[in-house]
């Protein structure tokens, strides 16, 4: 299998997948919204972070490199708070507020809302389950280790 970020016919398969997949995540949640708080995208401050496999990371890499590399820190977002605490805020936030790799973000930000998101159908912990599950066989088809998950933080630039 080809290392990662490097093209290969097998890699743009499992990125169709990958895509695919998280077309039918986002119809699961299509009801629900949310104020656009960015709360989400700062782990600091929600307690919660996403973990990345390696065919997700592979989407994201593939999405910086369409749109020219990693956000410079001036197009970083600013802090809601600066004196308040460490908010841990994603490298993919930028100034505006906008996630840089919306179309193509991971699952964990797919699926995650936080409390002030207004609620759609449910989305049980069975169908969740469901989709980790298929992530992770298309993690391992990329890389032998791809299906162990690392915190979005770490894995990114
Ligand atoms: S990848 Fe995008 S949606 Fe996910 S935490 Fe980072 S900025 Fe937010």
């Amino acid at each position: 299998m080809a290392a990662t970020g490097t093209p290969s016919p097998d890699d743009d398969a499992l990125l169709r997948a990958l895509a695919e997949l998280y077309r039918d995540a986002d119809a699961r949640f299509a009801g629900w919204s949310c104020p656009a708080s960015t709360a989400c995208c700062r782990f600091g401050v929600t307690g919660r972070e996403p973990y990345v496999t390696s065919i997700e990371l592979l989407a994201l890499r593939r999405a910086l490199a369409r749109r020219g590399g990693p956000l410079s820190p001036r197009r970083r977002a600013l802090a809601l708070a600066p004196s308040a605490r460490d908010e841990r805020t994603c490298s993919l936030l930028d100034r505006d507020g906008r996630c840089a790799v919306y179309a193509d973000r991971p699952l964990g930000c797919r699926t995650f809302h936080c409390g002030d998101a207004t609620p759609g159908a449910p989305v049980g912990r069975a169908e969740l389950a469901e989709l980790v599950r298929r992530v992770q066989a298309l993690a391992e088809r990329h890389q032998a280790d791809g299906a162990r998950a690392r915190p979005l933080s770490r894995a990114l630039p």
